[in-house]
């Protein structure tokens, strides 16, 4: 990584502490990425990204901050990046996926809390990630308790905004969505000093449905026989999505995807021919956790399909762009999220017939239902998803994990022996 050691000292951060972070970075990617073979040429875009993962677009969010615009730090897939992006602001994802954060969260929270909730609080804590230093505002939102409860905390700390997200999706909850997002809109206009127009509005619809689409364009990439991309380089550049730029992204995104049309139409594939195709389902994978990914994609296997908020749940389903007022635009948008099966939900029986129809899609031999420690929705939701996946004749395995490798064998052992056993 280029010195980015003045910019990190201005942020406030533990540049000691820091250090020991970005020390393990080389190492890693070497390992689960560079030893990949066959990549496609044009990850080097995404490769870049993660070895500058705390420099460049931090940097690039200094100097947006040092010109007056504001940075709203979100943490769920449910928060509507439009309304920030029309106010002229920039949206970035907090989510954290590094055991590094786990002890600094643990002075805060109860160890059975799942692992993301006690990353989040020890990035900040620990002031060792400049993402966590340069959001103006960190907007949560309602979801599972952990997370609620944990904002209170963060609260201390940093200007904090709630959502209060509906658990069910009857009518009146889809309109009080849309009431919330109102709501958002006043507190980012308010912080910005920038009115959220119509023209603004429909605009960063544009952009987000943009950027789904060329996320679609790239799911579609891994439906065919042949598989031109490793899911592990899929998981990181869904991992990026949530802090780069979302025009380039976007434009990156599809220029990988012609890469690997191009891949389809030549044969040219990453995983030899009859390789079992895996579909990853439950809690979303942040950076920098692969480790299940490597994982499958080490012991015979080959990721085909994400089912989480770093995979479909993020990116399908567009905002119908018929809106004209800010107030229908706005209703659209509390539509379109309201269609994420997250099991903070109840029913949720979307995400089951999500799973279904993704498995046809992708021509899946078995399911890996991942779930990250004390995460209960998603533990709980498993039995059920297991049920109808057999009922589907579906293999499913069900694995409980955090972001330690302190099991990485015992899994390894399980998801070869569920590999093997898929014929
Ligand atoms: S799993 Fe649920 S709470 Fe977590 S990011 Fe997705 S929608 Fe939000
Ligand atoms: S993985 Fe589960 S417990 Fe953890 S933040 Fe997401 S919904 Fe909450």
């Amino acid at each position: 990584m280029a010195d980015y050691q003045k910019m990190w000292a201005d942020l406030g951060m533990n540049l000691e502490m820091h250090d020991i972070l970005c020390s393990v970075l080389p190492g890693a990617i070497g390992d689960v990425f560079l030893s990949q073979k066959n990549r496609p040429e044009k990850m080097d875009y995404f490769d870049f990204v993660l070895a500058e993962v705390h420099g460049v677009r931090p940097a690039e969010l200094v100097k947006f901050r040092e010109e007056g615009g504001k940075v709203f730090g979100t943490f769920c897939a449910y928060v509507p990046d439009e309304v920030i992006i029309a106010a002229g602001a920039i949206a970035t994802g907090l989510c954290a996926g590094s055991q590094f954060w786990v002890p600094g969260g643990e002075k805060y929270l109860p160890a059975n809390t799942c692992p993301l909730i006690k990353a989040m609080l020890g990035a900040r804590f620990d002031r060792t990630c400049p993402f966590y230093r340069l959001a103006d505002v960190y907007i949560g939102e309602t979801t599972c308790d952990g997370k609620k409860k944990a904002y209170e905390i963060l609260g201390t700390d940093v200007p904090m905004y709630v959502m209060d997200l509906p658990q069910m999706k009857r009518e009146k909850d889809v309109k009080k969505w849309a009431g919330e997002i109102r709501e958002l809109k006043d507190m980012v206009e308010k912080e910005t000093g920038n009115k959220v127009t119509a023209e603004s509005l429909k605009e960063a619809i544009k952009i987000t449905n943009a950027k789904r689409k060329a996320l679609q364009r790239l799911f579609d990439c891994r439906k065919g026989k042949n598989i031109p991309i490793s899911g592990t380089d899929v998981i990181l550049a869904l991992q990026i999505a949530y802090y780069d730029d979302p025009k380039r992204f976007t434009q990156m995104v599809n220029t990988l995807c012609d890469e690997l049309e191009k891949r389809n139409a030549e044969g040219v594939s990453v995983f030899p021919e009859g390789t079992k195709r895996i579909m990853l389902s439950g809690t979303p994978m942040v950076i920098p956790n692969w480790k299940l990914h490597n994982l499958v994609e080490t012991s015979g296997g080959a990721v085909v399909c994400e089912e989480s908020c770093t995979g479909t749940r993020y990116f399908e389903n567009l905002i119908d762009e018929s809106g004209e007022t800010v107030d229908e635009m706005i209703d659209k948008i509390a539509e379109r999220y309201m269609k994420i099966n997250c099991a903070c939900f109840t029913p949720n029986e979307g995400r089951f017939d999500d799973i279904i129809r993704l498995c046809k899609e992708h021509q899946i031999d078995g399911v890996i239902d991942q779930n990250l420690k004390f995460c209960q929705t998603y533990d709980v939701e498993g039995y059920t998803l297991e049920q109808r996946l057999k009922e589907a004749g579906i293999p499913v395995l069900g694995i409980e994990t955090d972001y330690t490798d302190s099991d990485a064998q015992q899994l390894k052992t399980r998801i070869e022996a569920f590999i093997e056993v898929l014929g």
